[in-house]
Order: structure tokens, then sequence, then C-alpha cells
């Protein structure tokens, strides 16, 4: 281990960044260290932080630290970064747009760049009906829009959310959440009229999608009532709550129920949307048509954007001046997420995402065939978790997944964990990594669940 110079040039983000993993410090680095210290004085204790590093540029498959260590991506700064941080084409975007216009607020004067992601969302979201869509600020805040418009079009109030399930950190969305620690403890009281229902969980409940979705629906007639519920949201793969892929036949059954009902079926597609599945949303890998989706994250490629897509007469429900908000729809990030969209549609995306699903599949399903304190590999595309357990009973270990994190992080490679029982590290990469990036952060991995 060699000492940071005192003073580096701080290389440029993007695909020309060396592709190399490369720690060279303790990490944290002296001149991190220094930076995470101001972050202790000047910084709220609530926003934490999982990865002790102060970033400096990132691209391709790696992120540079202020000391220069460069360490593998395995996490897309939670699947923002799908395209690949600092891609080309955003990049220009960005600052092309910065140069002729920032703001006019869209509910003042309102802009092309704006409408044309709204028409590419309507495009592209699952299901040929016709579309409607509004542009925001954050997941949260389209978690939110989305349970509005619902109550307005439909005139009733409750909104089943499901075990396991992460909408945000606002207050309506913290009540759609559905774990109390980090999230929720001590921030009550939440909005009412929010029930939970039971989700599938395939590894932990073993029931078919079909009996997850019966007992869910009971649950709904018996203690809500279909004429009293505005709204079902479920995130078709749950990501905070584990990378919990639902059993086959699962969502479909609760979003034709939902359409029998007159009940609106919201997908979260936040963390699962725009490729990152291997399918431009989950929802299709489900064949489920939502009736509304919201989106944010991979969106513009690491600019603030989220947005509400969904039929047009339940979108329009909503009075003009109903929704909207200063910065939402920016034209900055709407300039950054149609040069996203242009390259998940037309650079490949979508089928470099399965060729991640294939990689991490087949090197993460070795390593539970070696190792038995690996429970269960999931997902799809380059969306994919490892569930860590006790071999003997099948409890979740928390213990050793955050060993092995922090083993992998310390080793140069950024990976996250998940999960209600905080037992679950995930595979988000951007999928401009290379295998061979993907292939060595993985290896870091193995070599850090030997040592723990
Ligand atoms: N919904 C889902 C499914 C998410 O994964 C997240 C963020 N992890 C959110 C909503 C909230 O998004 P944001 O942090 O942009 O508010």
């Amino acid at each position: 281990m060699t000492t940071a110079p005192a003073t580096q040039t701080i290389p440029l983000g993007g695909p020309t960044l060396p592709q190399e993993r490369r720690v060279t410090t303790a990490i944290p680095g002296p001149r991190s260290q220094e930076i995470l210290d101001r972050k202790a004085s000047a910084v709220a204790a609530g926003v934490g932080h999982t990865v002790p590093i102060a970033a400096v540029a990132a691209g391709g498959g790696v992120v540079v630290d202020a000391d220069g260590n460069s360490l593998i991506d395995l996490g897309s700064g939670i699947a923002v970064t799908t395209v690949g941080v600092a891609h080309p084409k955003v990049v220009e975007a960005i600052a092309a747009q910065a140069a002729q216009l920032t703001h006019t607020c869209f509910m003042i004067s309102p802009y092309e760049s704006y409408v044309a992601v709204a028409e590419a969302l309507n495009r592209l979201t699952p299901g040929d009906h016709e579309k409607k869509s509004a542009l925001f600020n954050s997941g949260a805040e389209a978690v939110e829009n989305a349970v509005k418009i619902a109550r307005k079009h439909t005139g009733r109030q409750a909104v089943v959310a499901f075990d396991h399930a992460y909408h945000g950190r606002t207050n309506l969305t913290m009540g759609l959440t559905a774990k109390a620690m980090p999230y929720k403890s001590g921030f009550g009281p939440f909005a009412s009229e929010i029930y939970r229902v039971g989700a599938s969980y395939p590894f932990r409940d073993r029931l078919s999608g079909a009996d997850a979705a019966a007992k869910a629906i009971s649950s709904i007639e018996k203690q809500i009532g279909a004429d009293n519920l505005a709204a079902v949201i479920i995130e078709p793969i749950q990501g905070e709550g584990g990378f919990i892929v639902p059993a086959d036949g699962f969502l479909s059954a609760i979003a034709q129920w939902c359409r029998d009902n007159g009940v609106v079926f919201i997908a979260d597609e936040v963390q699962s949307g725009f490729a990152r599945t291997g399918a431009m949303f989950a929802s299709e890998l489900f064949g489920v048509v939502p009736d509304l989706v919201t989106t944010a994250k991979g969106i513009a490629g690491g600019m603030p954007l989220a947005a509400v897509t969904g039929r047009a007469d339940i979108m329009d429900s909503a009075h003009a001046g109903g929704l909207g908000g200063t910065y939402g729809g920016n034209p900055v990030a709407c300039a950054a997420a149609l040069a996203a969209i242009d390259a998940f549609e037309n650079d490949g995306l979508i089928e470099r995402a399965q060729q991640i699903e294939e990689l991490l599949l087949t090197r993460l399903r070795a390593m539970a065939e070696a190792d038995p304190r690996i429970g269960d590999v999931r997902g799809r595309g380059a969306m994919i978790a490892a569930e860590f357990v006790d071999p003997a009973t099948g409890a979740p270990d928390a213990a050793l997944t955050s060993a092995v994190a922090k083993a992998a992080i310390a080793d140069g490679v950024i990976v996250l964990t998940c999960g209600t029982y905080g037992n679950v590290i995930r595979f988000l990469p951007p999928l401009s990594i290379s295998d061979e990036l993907l292939s060595e952060g993985l290896d870091v991995v193995a070599s850090a669940l030997q040592a723990n």
C-alpha cells in the first residue's frame, strides 16, 4: 500500500476512464477520510452512507475516489447510472441544454423537451392504449402523484402496498414502505388509508403465484373492501425489500383483480425500469400492463427526473394545477433523459442487461453450489441478488451479509445490501461495465465470502 500523493489531477469521468480495479490506500484513504470527517460535522447524521469514499469521477464500470483508488461499480448509485456515468450522449445533451435554457418552470412556460420525454414514456411503457405522462423530481414524488391521481380518478381513498415494499421516504411513501428501520422509525404519524398485504416471496413462502395472489386478494376483500380501494401499488421486482421476484402468475392475478374491481394497478418501476431487468420495464417480464407506471432513477442517466405514465383517462382526472412542482421536468434533466432513452433504445442496452444476467447468475449459482450460506440467487437482467442464510435453519444472516459487503468494498468493489432482513447483496452494475470487470468484481465478492 502506498500513500496517496498530496495533490492529484482529478480525472474526467466517462467511458475513457481506465477500466481497472486499483486500490492504493486503505479505504477510506486520507483525502476521502478528510472529506468524510467534514461530512460528519456539516451534514445531518440521518443522511448515512455505506461506501466510505469521496467519489470524484466515474464511468464505464468504475468509480474513482479522492485518493485515486478505482473501485469496480456494482451499484450504479442504486440503479441510476444504468447507461453509465457520464455517457457521452448524456453529457453532450446536458452541456448543450445547460448553455441554452436551465429553467422556466413547465407550469409557467412549457418547453419541447418535457413534451418529448412524455411522448417517449407514453410510447415505451407497457401497453398500446392511449397514455399521458407527468414529470417530477424523485421516485417518491412520482409515487405520491400516482396515488393522488388514482384517488381523484376513482373517488376512493384506500391504497394497498405489500410486505417488503419500498416506495420512498416522504410522508405518504414512508407509509407505503414496509421496513421500519431505517426508513420509518420515529418519523410517524403516517398518512391514513394505507393497508399492507402479503407479497409473493417464493424462497420464503414456497407458495405458487396463484396461491400468494389468492391470499393477498382475500386480505384486501375482507379487510378493506374493493369499493373503498383506489389503488394497489407494487414493485414488479421488489428492490430494497430484497430483489424479490414474485412467483409466476402472482402479478397478473393481482392486476386482473384490480381490473375486475375498478382499482388502479400501479407498477412502481422506479428501480426496475429502463432496461435494468433485461426488458425496458420489468412489468413486461410478467405479461402485466399496469394502469399507471412510476419511473425515476435510470430515466435520465444520473440527472434527477421522475414520471408517472398511464392510461390517458386516469391521468387526465386531476384538474389543471393539481399536479406539478417548481422543478418537475427540468429542461436539463429532460435533455439528459432524451439522450439516455436514445441509448436504451438504440445502443443494445436491453441485450447487454440480458448478457449481464447470464454472467451474474452463472457465477452466483456456482458460488451457491459451493457454499450453502447462499440460500437463494435470483433476479433479472442487471438486477440480481444473493440471499445469505444460516444453512442449518434458513434463518437470514445479516451479519455475514454485512461482513461480505464491507470486505468487498475494502478490496475495491462497490456492492450494496438490501432486504427486509438485511441479508441480501444486490448486484446492479451499470450496463457500460465490461465482462472482465464484472467477473473480477465477483471474484472479489467470492474471496470476501470465503474469508468470513
Ligand atoms: N420506489 C422504488 C421501487 C425505489 O426503489 C425507490 C428508491 N430506492 C423509490 C421509489 C424512491 O425513489 P427516490 O429515492 O428517487 O425518491
